[in-house]
């Protein structure tokens, strides 16, 4: 079944509880909780969701916030739409492949692109490269 026809039921009976709270209800992790804000290692982030790649290891960067953060997804990787949630709009960011919400985008990263995109760790998973020498 592609992702994008699953029911919620399907979706509940696939991911864990936690996953399942930010993917599919926009939830967010709490702050530094998440093994992936320590990641260092080479390799592809993809998501929880479906496993889509989503982001380089070589476009995450430290940005004190406690989320995981990137400075630029893989082209076509992710798709965003404007967030009422709080008093002012934000930028949801969502996997293009199963809809499944990741984070938020915002405009105060580092160059090259000036963006700073906030995931959820439980959002993701990570493959490490594996090295062929
Ligand atoms: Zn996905």
């Amino acid at each position: 079944m592609p992702e994008s026809d699953k029911s919620e039921q399907d979706w509940k009976r696939d991911l864990s509880p936690n996953q399942y709270k930010v993917l599919r209800e926009h939830a967010t992790e709490y702050p530094g909780t998440s093994p992936l804000n320590d990641e260092k290692r080479h390799g592809v982030y993809r998501c929880a969701g479906c496993g889509q790649p989503l982001y380089a290891s070589d476009t995450k960067y430290e940005s004190g916030s406690g989320w995981p953060s990137f400075w630029e997804p893989l082209p076509g990787a992710v798709e965003t739409s404007t967030d009422y949630k709080l008093a002012y709009p934000r930028t949801e960011v969502h996997c293009a492949s199963c809809k499944g919400h990741l984070g938020h985008v915002f405009d105060d990263g580092p160059q090259p692109t000036g963006k700073r995109y906030c995931m959820n760790g439980v959002a993701m998973s990570f493959e490490p490269e594996t090295k062929s020498d």
